[in-house]
């Protein structure tokens, strides 16, 4: 997946080889933290005998408040992820520069053992794929390939991904979701260019197999953002989640990739059919 990703990168006609070399740099430097951390918390001062299901949270909470107490001034140790395995979640983290995948998101439709190929590409690898691309996208790309917030672009090059960006706020921005209610494009620019760059990596490794499913791809990554949910939930979210809605996470991102137009004949006139001209993925 890296290496189709530094090919997308290299086909990137808009940047210049200054800031394409440092982007690839970054790319390289990703660590990749899956699964499971090689480094566990110690528990073994911790005693729970005898104590009751409240006083054992109370003690677990007073032992981690001590531990990251004892953290103050002290080496960041790299080995530590710090966050709960179990979360069905996946995250890039700029200060590190790392794309973390948790135990808890390999399972059901992201991941399972008997999925094809086309499955795995359309549940597990669009995450992995959107979360490399937060190293790339307007938050991600202020942050070097070692997680220090600094400058790796040429000026001409930022201006032209600003623009970029631009275009992309700029569309969002025209979406009504519900009558009354635009999606500010400003706060989704960041996921959806993730969305947008994982679902691009996904179908450059697609192109490698001339029998590749296309209906079964596009399926599963509709299946992964599928939710039952209230009006007043969606409005909530429209307004404070920094993600697009989910059926925008899937509608939208779709609407920028020739593949899914071939996929389902998609003709200028039909409901999600978007000029060449007017689609505004980043990367
Ligand atoms: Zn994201």
């Amino acid at each position: 997946m890296i290496g189709t990703y530094r090919e997308m990168l290299q086909g990137e006609d808009w940047m210049t080889e200054a800031t394409r070399e440092k982007a690839i740099e970054k790319l390289d430097s990703i660590q990749i933290h899956a699964v499971y951390p090689d480094y566990w918390y110690d528990y073994s001062d911790l005693s729970l005998d005898g104590l009751s299901y409240w006083d054992c949270v109370e003690a677990v909470k007073d032992f981690q408040t001590r531990r990251d107490r004892g953290r103050t001034n002290q080496e960041v140790n790299p080995q530590e992820w710090g966050v709960n395995i179990l979360e069905t979640n996946a995250y890039y983290n700029p200060q590190d520069n790392s794309v973390n995948i948790l135990l808890g998101i390999l399972g059901d439709e992201f991941y399972r053992d008997d999925m094809t190929e086309e499955e795995m590409l359309g549940g597990i690898g669009v995450v992995i794929g959107h979360e490399i691309s937060h190293a790339f996208d307007t938050a991600g790309a202020q942050f070097d390939k070692d997680g220090n917030l600094a400058n790796w672009w040429t000026e001409e090059d930022l201006a032209a991904f600003a623009e970029r960006a631009d275009r992309l706020i700029a569309y969002y921005d025209t979406i009504i979701p519900f009558e009354g209610y635009t999606v500010p494009g400003r706060n989704v620019q960041g996921e959806a260019i993730a969305d947008m760059g994982g679902v691009k990596c996904m179908l450059a490794i697609a192109a490698e197999d001339p029998d590749f499913d296309y209906d079964s791809f596009f399926r599963q990554f509709a299946t992964i953002w599928r939710r039952l949910s209230t009006y007043e939930y969606e409005v909530d979210c429209l307004t404070q989640d920094p993600h697009p809605l989910h059926f925008l996470r899937t509608n939208a991102t779709l609407q920028q990739f020739e593949e899914f137009y071939e996929t389902y004949d998609i003709q200028p006139g039909d409901g999600m059919y978007l000029a060449p001209e007017k689609r505004v993925a980043v990367w």
